[in-house]
C-alpha cells in the first residue's frame, strides 16, 4: 500500500522571485508549468493545497517608494496588485493541468477574483480544489510571507512552506562560504533571537504564537516539494 501524506493540509508560500525564475523579471511559464506539476502530484495524494503567491518579481512598495514614484501606501498597493497578476497566471498554470483551482483575493476586484474567506476557503479545500490566495493581507506595511503564515493559521493549515533557492536556513550565505552550515531544525526563538533570515519577524511571531511549524526547502530541486510533504525531510524545520 502507498504510503498517506505526513500532512493532509499544507499553505505553500511562492515568492515573485520564485515565479520569475531564470528571469529579472515578470513571470516564467516553464516554472509556472513545473510547480503545477509538483502541485498536480501532492493533490493526486490527497493533500489539500493552499497557496500564497508574492509580487517582488513586478513590484515592491518600499522600492516603489524609494524610486520616488509613489508613496509608500500606493506603491504597497501596487505590491499587492502584483501578487494578483502572479495569482491570476498561477491559476491558469494549474488549470492547464487540470487541477480545479480558486483564486481568492483580500481586495475585491469584481469579475476577476474572488474575495477571500476563510470558511469558503476551508470549503474548496476539503472539496479538493487548490487554492491561491492573492493581494497579501490586503492591508500595506505587511508582506506576502505573513501573509502566508496569517493563510496558514486561518486555514488550519498543518505545515507552512516556503520555497526558496536554497536548501533551507544556514548559518551564513551559502553562495559566499563553502563552510556554510545547514540548519536541519530551529526553534522559533532561535529564528528570532539569532536574527536569522527565515521570514518577517511578523510571520515568524505569527507562527509561533499558534503554534504552526515551518518548513523552508528548495523549489528547484526536484522532488523536494514532495518529500517535504510526505516525511518532512527536507530544508530546515522551524517549529516550537
Ligand atoms: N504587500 C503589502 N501587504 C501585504 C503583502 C504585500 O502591502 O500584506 C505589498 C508590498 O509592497 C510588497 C509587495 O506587495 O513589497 C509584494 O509582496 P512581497 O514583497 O511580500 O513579495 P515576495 O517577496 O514574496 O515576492
Amino acid at each position: 500500500t502507498e504510503k498517506s501524506p505526513r500532512f493532509s493540509r499544507i499553505l505553500l508560500k511562492l515568492s515573485g522571485e520564485a515565479l520569475a525564475g531564470n528571469k529579472d523579471m515578470g513571470i516564467d511559464a516553464n516554472i509556472l508549468d513545473q510547480m503545477s506539476l509538483s502541485i498536480a502530484h501532492l493533490v493526486g495524494l490527497g493533500v489539500q493545497v493552499g497557496i500564497v503567491v508574492g509580487g517582488g518579481n513586478l513590484y515592491r512598495g518600499s522600492q516603489l517608494q524609494k524610486d520616488g514614484l509613489v508613496g509608500r501606501v500606493t506603491g504597497d498597493q501596487m505590491g499587492m496588485l502584483a501578487t494578483v497578476m502572479n495569482g491570476l497566471a498561477m491559476r491558469d498554470a494549474l488549470e492547464r493541468r487540470n487541477i480545479k483551482t480558486r483564486l481568492m483575493s483580500a481586495i475585491a476586484i469584481n469579475g476577476v477574483v474572488e474575495q477571500y474567506s476563510s470558511r469558503n476557503a476551508i470549503r474548496f479545500l476539503k472539496s479538493g480544489d487548490v487554492c491561491v490566495f492573492v493581494a497579501g493581507t490586503g492591508n500595506p506595511f505587511f508582506t506576502t510571507d505573513t501573509a502566508a503564515c496569517l493563510r496558514g493559521i486561518e486555514i488550519e493549515a498543518k505545515l507552512i512552506l516556503k520555497a526558496t533557492k536554497v536548501d533551507g536556513v544556514y548559518n551564513k550565505d551559502p553562495n559566499k562560504y563553502d563552510d556554510a552550515i545547514r540548519y536541519e531544525h530551529l526553534t522559533f526563538d532561535q529564528v528570532l533571537d539569532e536574527k536569522l533570515e527565515v521570514m518577517d519577524l511578523t510571520a515568524i511571531c505569527l507562527c509561533r504564537d499558534h503554534d504552526v511549524p515551518l518548513q523552508v526547502f528548495n523549489m528547484n530541486k526536484a522532488g523536494a516539494l514532495l518529500s517535504v510533504v510526505m516525511d518532512g525531510n527536507e530544508g530546515t524545520r522551524v517549529s516550537k
